[in-house]
């Protein structure tokens, strides 16, 4: 059985816990699209941990982990990734990585921040990991595979041939250092000696696991708001963060694919530009939701910066479910509203005065005011709760409020960090 978990909204939703929660169920873990530009939040027995690059079934002996061919693989940050894991007394984990996989190269990285800083203002917001230039070349078709790593003639061929690109790129249009090809043909020599141990033939090994009926979780990044075609383009990511490009970025059939659970916070955040209409705008307000937020504040995982802050927004978040064809949805960080008398839903965008619940298209989303409905608060701490009938009144009511509003079931809610910390509704 293959389930995916992914976010309906603009990312750190809380999919680190919640893929950690069923990966303990699961056989084997994939990641399927994104590279270290964004990081889940992992609270165990070992500690906290922010994973990057590596699945989050890493914690987990029996699991096999995989690192599919739709990742953008840094191939330095992974095995800084696992040192990190091992530094802490957590045993190496099973891990494979597949040979389709490409590799983010130096210069991606590179490129990544002189675009930012030729574009100054209107700059993307990018964490700078060289993802956008990754699948750039990837689409343009001179990335390296990490099956081409290990042919030296294939190499060489290919660099000679980039290379010229690249360096007139550097030194015309940014204004920096050219890249030396026999020093890249060096790095790429450690990176084929780095990740040797781990490359394999992903598909046909997940072909094999489909018929002997492993559980295999795909792990999403980012959100529904990101995706480059359904998301709020051009402030997205660069590669799908839909639940369906789990079938390509794993290479397994879309149809295996039974399971999709949606996972939204009981408020909103949200990193980097873009409109963001639920956004609080009351910087007092926004900033005691933003010290409240998640577990220890509500800051990104990679880069430390401060997140916006919205209230919960049903359009976004219905449409989230719906693109990524939400069987289930898990309400997360329920608890972090406890201190609220009264909380504000965001039901409805008013678009050129007329009200829709149809989330639209970027263009048109600048327009956006949102129709708020205010709910009543529970004024109480809920963690430690573990079954949905002993949560406050008015704290199940706002869980049931959503879900009426997103379409979707809500089957897991979410009241505190811990692994431990969910309340089952099936
Ligand atoms: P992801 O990218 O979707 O995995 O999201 P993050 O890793 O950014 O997770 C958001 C933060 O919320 C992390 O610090 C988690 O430890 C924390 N978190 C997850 N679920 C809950 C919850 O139910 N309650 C609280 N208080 N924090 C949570």
């Amino acid at each position: 059985m293959v389930r995916a978990v992914v976010g309906a909204n603009w990312g750190d939703e809380g999919k680190g816990k919640i893929t950690d929660m069923l990966a303990e169920q699961a056989d084997i873990v994939i990641r399927f699209q994104g590279g270290a530009n964004a990081g889940h939040t992992i609270v165990n027995e070992y500690g906290k941990f922010a994973l990057h690059t590596l699945p989050s079934g890493v914690f987990h002996q029996n699991i096999m982990n995989i690192i599919g061919n739709g990742v953008a693989l840094d191939v330095e940050k992974v095995v800084a990734e696992i040192k990190s894991l091992t530094d802490r007394n957590v045993p190496a984990p099973h891990l494979m990585i597949s040979n389709r996989a490409q590799v983010v190269m130096p210069y991606h990285v590179l490129f990544d921040q002189y675009e930012e800083e030729r574009l100054g203002k209107a700059s993307f917001g990018s964490t700078k990991s060289g993802i956008a230039p990754f699948y750039s070349d990837k689409y343009a078709k001179i990335g390296f595979q990490v099956s081409e790593l290990f042919d030296d003639d294939i190499l060489k061929d290919k660099l000679d041939h980039v290379l010229v690109q690249k360096n007139t790129l550097l030194k015309y249009l940014y204004k920096k250092p050219e890249i030396d090809p026999e020093e890249m043909m060096k790095t790429l020599h450690e990176y084929r000696d780095l990740i040797a141990p781990y490359v394999g033939d992903v598909s046909a090994y997940l072909y094999q696991a489909i018929k002997d009926g492993k559980t295999i979780l795909l792990e999403g990044q980012l959100g529904t708001m990101k995706d480059p075609d359904h998301g709020i383009y051009p402030m997205v990511t660069s590669s799908s963060t839909l639940a369906a490009y789990g079938a390509i970025g794993a290479g397994i059939p879309p149809y295996e694919i039974k399971d999709i659970v949606a996972v939204t916070k009981a408020y909103s955040s949200a990193v980097g530009g873009g409109d963001f209409v639920s956004e609080i705008l009351d910087e007092q307000k926004a900033d005691e939701l933003r010290r409240r937020g998640g577990d220890g504040g509500e800051y990104g995982a990679t880069t430390g910066r401060p997140r916006r802050m919205g209230w919960y927004d049903c359009v976004a978040s219905k449409y989230g479910c719906r693109l990524q064809g939400a069987t289930e949805a898990a309400l997360t960080v329920l608890d972090v509203l406890g201190y609220l008398d009264e909380i504000p839903v965001c039901t409805g965008y008013e678009i050129d005065g007329k009200v829709t619940t149809d989330f639209p298209v970027t263009a048109l989303l600048n327009k956006a005011k949102p129709v708020y409905e205010t709910l009543p608060g529970w004024k109480c701490d809920i963690r430690g709760i573990k079954k949905y009938e002993d949560l406050p009144e008015n704290c199940r009511k706002y869980i049931e409020f959503i879900e009426k509003h997103i379409e979707c079931p809500i089957t897991m809610v979410s009241n505190g960090p811990a692994r431990e910390d969910i309340i089952l509704r099936k």
